[in-house]
């Protein structure tokens, strides 16, 4: 006899393994499903859970940015991936930047210690048809699940396509050429957290002629019809950087390679072009280049960015590749708890149920997790104040278009306006809006919290 409670977690990704870990926090059991390392993924490289699979930084944690809003938030939910994040935090300026390795481990860790997880090594090759389930096998979900989603979901699947920026070994750059330095000098810590390559003007159209006329690598996505079909919708927030530069010659220097706020210490000015390279581990072993996803063959990658001053000799640990995104149509399937309309007892969370980007898919797991946990006993949980992080991007899950739907981060414009006379009297200051859009959604959240304390 099947057990109609039991609940299962379909991917020990981001979102996965926090859903895990709040089903468990509210007392209940739960088997989470994982892939990897039997079968791997074209961006994953471990079995670990909750590997981060292309840059090592979770966005701004800046006081009163939307993305360090909704950190805030799910700290006080206790997410277990926001407390990994703190324990194995490395320097990157004003973001949350992880040592990638120790970041999945914390999180694997916690969870094979915690009795209420099982994890089970296995792929799943289509929904279960009993129990609760929360479906949290990401963008890159396996095809024979995907195909099953797509049969229940009665709609087409949806992709679009992202790339990811590639990763230089330390010790080969060259330290004479670049310096170290923070935009504006803007550091947590008072730092210098990035490594800048500084371009003159005619090093800047060299690159660029390069990269104009590097050959592509073959799409390894070539079963799919869009591809077929010779449509490739790029995502605008990740695009590859020889699609900027194609674009206009000057995109790229007003884009990743701005050089503005990096006064270069040989000079005592600021350079025609900068590439910023981010320390990828606590050892400072590894640097990735940042915005310099693209979809280059490995080899032309190589050549055109050891065009890159300090990169002469550069190895390159991991190339820049592109990947395909796969999401529901949120806004038509699902409702504000994430379960699926058509089959309640399907919940789902992280890229695949419509968000884009790290912390937005941790916050769907755990949220997802916290529903699942309630429906499990037979309870619903009181709606999330629309005025938070949280709530919002549920809201967007909910009420976008479903017919112009493409996934989202966070940002000031999934939250609602403020009162309109707080809005006139602060209209010529975006800083203080934005300041009180946060003080307004941390004290819902508290109040949430408090009230509902026993239910989550
Ligand atoms: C290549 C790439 C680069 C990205 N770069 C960034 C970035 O730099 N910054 C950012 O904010 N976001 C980035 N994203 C977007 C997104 O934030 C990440 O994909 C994030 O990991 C999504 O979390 P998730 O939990 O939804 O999926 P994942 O973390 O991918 O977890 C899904 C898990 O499900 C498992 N799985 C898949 N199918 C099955 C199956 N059938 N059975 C069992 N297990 C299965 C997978 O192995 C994986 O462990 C990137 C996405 C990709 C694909």
């Amino acid at each position: 006899m099947h057990n109609d409670k039991e609940i299962h977690i379909l991917g020990a990704g981001l979102a996965g393994s926090e859903a895990a870990w709040q089903i468990a926090r509210s007392g209940l059991a739960c088997v989470l499903h994982e892939m990897r390392p039997n079968r791997q993924t074209k961006a994953h490289k471990t079995g670990d859970c909750a590997e981060l699979v292309c840059s090592n930084s979770l966005k701004s944690d800046s006081p009163n940015t939307a993305s360090w809003l909704l950190k805030v938030e799910l700290r006080r939910m206790g997410s277990l991936a926001l407390r990994a994040a703190e324990q194995t935090r490395v320097p990157g300026g004003h973001a949350l930047t992880v040592d990638r390795e120790l970041f999945s481990k914390a999180i694997t860790a916690a969870l094979e210690a915690e009795p209420l997880v099982e994890i089970r090594r296995e792929e799943v090759r289509e929904v279960p048809a009993n129990g609760i389930v929360v479906v949290a096998t990401g963008p890159l979900t396996s095809g024979t699940l995907a195909a099953d989603i797509a049969r229940r979901t009665g709609s087409e699947r949806l992709y679009f396509y992202d790339s990811i920026s590639p990763i230089v070994d330390a010790s080969t750059i060259d330290h004479s050429k670049v310096f170290a330095a923070s935009r504006y000098g803007k550091s947590l810590d008072g730092g210098e957290d990035y490594l800048n390559c500084p371009m003159t003007k005619p090093e800047y159209e060299t690159f660029l002629d390069a990269l104009l006329a590097a050959e592509s690598a073959d799409a390894h996505i070539e079963d799919d019809m869009a591809i077929r079909a010779g449509k490739v919708p790029f995502f605008e927030a990740c695009l590859p950087v020889e699609e900027i530069a194609r674009r206009g010659r000057d995109t790229l220097r007003f884009g990743p390679m701005k050089p503005v706020g990096l006064d270069d210490p040989r000079t005592g000015r600021w350079a025609y072009a900068i590439v910023q390279l981010r320390q990828e581990t606590q050892r400072a072993d590894s640097y990735n280049l940042v915005g310099f996803q693209n979809h280059m063959k490995f080899g032309e990658q190589q050549r055109v960015l050891r065009l890159i001053p300090g990169l002469e000799n550069a190895e390159f640990l991991r190339f820049g590749q592109m990947h395909r995104n796969t999401y529901i149509n949120a806004p038509e399937l699902l409702t504000a708890e994430l379960q699926l309309k058509a089959d309640e007892r399907v919940f789902f969370a992280g890229q695949i149920s419509g968000v884009e980007g790290y912390v937005e898919s941790i916050a769907t797991g755990l949220l997802a997790g916290r529903f699942a946990a309630a429906y499990a006993r037979g309870e619903r949980l009181a709606d999330l104040p629309r005025e938070t992080a949280c709530g919002s991007l549920i809201h967007y899950l909910t009420h976008a278009d479903p017919k112009r739907y493409q996934p989202a981060n966070i940002a000031f414009d999934l939250l609602p306006q403020l009162e309109p006379e707080l809005k006139r009297k602060l209209r010529h200051d975006r800083k203080a809006r934005h300041v009180e859009v946060c003080r307004r959604a941390v004290a819902a959240m508290d109040e949430y919290l408090g009230a509902h304390a026993a239910a989550v």
